[in-house]
């Protein structure tokens, strides 16, 4: 298989998901049945190789607990990651009410994060067809994430954002959030596999080449989290999120994994809502 036909068999996969719209069923609220969550994925490639995935165990970065794609599969050649752009109607929902997540937005974490995985699923399926070895890290018995307030960790041993950075997709931003060609607000998901294909060459060279520094998340962020001098705060970002399970879900409803929870507010009335803020000639 090609990176071409990867690229429009994800997104064929998308479109045949029903779920890619909030089912009437389920919807939270009338007005959002039907709603459009998230726009055809960008796909990124990287050799398993690649040195920057080494580079990801250091302190500074993800961590020594991070397992490197051949660490993940011995046989690994490529690393596909994918970014699937939250849709237009998702994003101007999240931006009337900056206090708490649009249903929408809400939505778009749960029941679209479980379409996303079944899309992760299904071009798995296909590669395994054609006598490709494949693995998802994260829906792996060895993937683990660690959240503790107290010692503030937040961490995982396979990161969705710093992979898509190794993939050519795109560089951080003030905010953490990984700010692409399509921009910031999305979700992101990724392969492992044995299948060769050219990584594509990253088109940056500094982790934050596409933040401008502008402050625009820092002045929306409605947990004071953000900040021009220190960045992001894990903590104080982690427990407004959590804040928000309360809020959407009934007690006992639903995984961890698939919560309705989420914020957003430094994803959306942000410069690099769409795409780059800051790119580099
Ligand atoms: S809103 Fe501005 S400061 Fe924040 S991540 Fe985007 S470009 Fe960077
Ligand atoms: S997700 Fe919400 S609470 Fe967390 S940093 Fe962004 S704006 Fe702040």
């Amino acid at each position: 298989m090609t990176k071409e036909e990867l690229t429009v068999l994800a997104a064929k996969l998308m479109e045949e998901e029903d779920q890619n719209r909030i089912p009437p069923d389920i919807a939270l609220d009338s007005a959002v049945a039907g709603m459009r969550l998230y726009d055809k994925p960008i796909l990124g490639f990287a050799g398993a190789e690649d040195p920057l995935f080494h580079e990801l165990k250091k302190p500074e970065a993800v961590g020594p607990h991070f397992l490197t794609p051949q660490e993940w599969m011995q046989e690994a050649q490529t690393v596909i990651s994918l970014f699937f752009p939250l849709s237009p109607e998702v994003r101007k929902s999240n931006r009337v009410d900056m206090s708490w997540p649009s249903l929408g937005w809400v939505h778009a974490r749960a029941e679209g994060m479980d379409m996303i995985d079944r899309v992760n699923q299904r071009l798995r399926e296909m590669l395994e067809s054609r006598g490709y070895l494949v693995l998802s890290p994260v829906r792996s018995e060895r993937f683990f994430a660690l959240e503790d307030e107290v010692q503030r960790i937040y961490t995982s041993n396979w990161s969705e954002r710093h992979v898509a950075y190794v993939c050519g997709l795109g560089t951080f931003g003030l905010s953490k959030g990984l700010i692409t060609k399509k921009g910031v607000a999305g979700r992101f998901t990724s392969i492992v596999t044995n299948l060769e294909l050219v990584p594509d060459a990253r088109p940056y060279t500094g982790l934050y080449d596409y933040c401008s520094l502008c402050g625009a998340c820092v002045r929306n962020c409605p947990a004071g989290a953000i900040s021009l001098e220190t960045g992001k705060d894990h903590v104080l970002c982690s427990r407004f999120v959590n804040a928000t399970i309360e809020r959407y879900n009934a007690p006992g409803t639903r995984t961890r994994r698939n919560k309705r929870y989420g914020c957003g507010k430094c994803q959306v009335k942000v410069p690099c809502e769409t795409g780059p803020c800051k790119p580099k000639p």
